[in-house]
């Protein structure tokens, strides 16, 4: 295709350390970005080698030079941004959590349906060989009926990102909108299945402030009446990080997988003994953009679509409600 051309929506972290390098890989540009100050954009342009800054919204969605808009600011102002490009004819590819509460996710799916615009969702999680080797695995019966899942998904949130996400709640912060939403993206993804119900716990392990939970344990139901365990956190400088599936006749165990980067190993273990499954790792954001281009072009969907995203969002708020009231809390699927 032409050289596909970005509209950065927030001069963010994720932006400068991933996605405006992937969009360079598959041969696009990041041609403008909008920050909500001038100066920072200015400077995060020059810095980034994208042509300009703005600071207005509407200059950046209606200008002629961009094709696709990348929404990477702080959670609660995803859904106006997103209308914003929508109504202005761009697709949309929109980092998660899509928004703060189901109905403006949902209305974000169809706004982006109503403008004939394709929308992802930036789950990257599911561009990871690990997570599609264990997919496939499933899928040709290898471990039979599967059982149980267990993600182990709690890191260190590195000093540069020890903001909004400790102390805003109004900005989504907290880690179960920020890190369980990859879980049960993933596991709706590996598992090919989706989930009933939640149970979750949070915990104050001394980062998360103004009442938000730095770490989550919970439980996953799934249709098919699978269990999955999660663990998320901000503060643990040491675990490693895993995914596994246990099957009536084999298990999955994947390592240092839940990660942003193109690593991780898959073991297989049945009754013919272990074997580490084939993995051909490819960088995960920019396979996330190469299928967002394909999608443009009418060739597949983005690997997490805006369904998707609203889903995964789903189980994300019901395990916050689950935390809160201590049932198990159903989980409500409409887009
Ligand atoms: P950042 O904190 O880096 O950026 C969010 C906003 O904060 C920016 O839009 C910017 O506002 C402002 N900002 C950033 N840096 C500074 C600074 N030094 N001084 C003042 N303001 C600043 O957020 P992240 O990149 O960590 O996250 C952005 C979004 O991406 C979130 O929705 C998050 O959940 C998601 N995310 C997704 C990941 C994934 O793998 N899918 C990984 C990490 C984040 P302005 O634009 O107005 O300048």
């Amino acid at each position: 295709m032409a050289k596909l051309r970005w509209g950065l929506i927030g001069a963010s972290t994720i932006a400068a350390e991933h996605m405006i390098s992937a969009f360079r890989a598959n041969g696009g540009e990041a041609v403008v970005v909008m920050s909500a100050n001038a100066d920072r954009g200015a400077s995060y342009a020059k810095k980034h080698g994208i042509a300009r800054a703005t600071t207005s919204l509407k200059e950046l969605v209606e200008s002629k030079e961009v094709d696709a808009v990348y929404i990477s600011t702080t959670n609660e102002l995803h859904r106006g941004q997103l209308f914003a490009a929508a109504a202005a004819g761009k697709h949309v590819l929109c980092e998660k959590p899509l928004a703060l509460t189901l109905a403006d996710a949902r209305a974000m799916v169809a706004e982006c349906r109503k403008h004939g615009v394709v929308m992802g969702t930036n789950h990257h999680l599911r561009n990871a060989a690990t997570h599609r080797a264990m997919r496939e695995a499933i899928k040709e019966g290898r471990i039979g009926k599967p059982l149980f899942a267990r993600v182990f998904h709690s890191v260190y949130l590195p000093p540069h990102l020890q903001g909004w996400r400790l102390d805003r709640p109004e900005a989504g912060g907290g880690v179960m909108l920020d890190i369980t939403v990859h879980d049960a993206d993933t596991l709706r993804f590996v598992l090919d299945d989706e989930p009933t119900s939640v149970i979750a716990m949070g915990s104050h392990g001394g980062m998360g402030r103004a009442g938000l939970e730095d770490g989550a344990m919970g439980v996953i139901r799934f249709s098919q009446g699978l269990l999955a365990q999660f663990h998320d956190g901000f503060t643990t400088k040491y675990a490693t990080t895993g995914f596994e599936v246990h099957g009536e006749s084999g298990s999955l165990i994947g390592r240092d997988c839940m990660t942003q980067e193109p690593k991780g190993e898959v073991l297989l273990r049945t009754s013919s003994g272990d074997e580490a499954l084939k993995l051909d790792h490819e960088k995960l954001y920019v396979r996330s953009i190469r299928l967002f281009q394909e999608a443009i072009l009418g060739r597949g969907a983005p690997s997490a679509t805006g369904e998707d995203g609203v889903k995964s969002l789903s189980v994300a708020i019901s395990a916050l409600k689950a935390a809160r009231s201590g049932t198990e809390t159903a989980i409500d699927l409409t887009v």
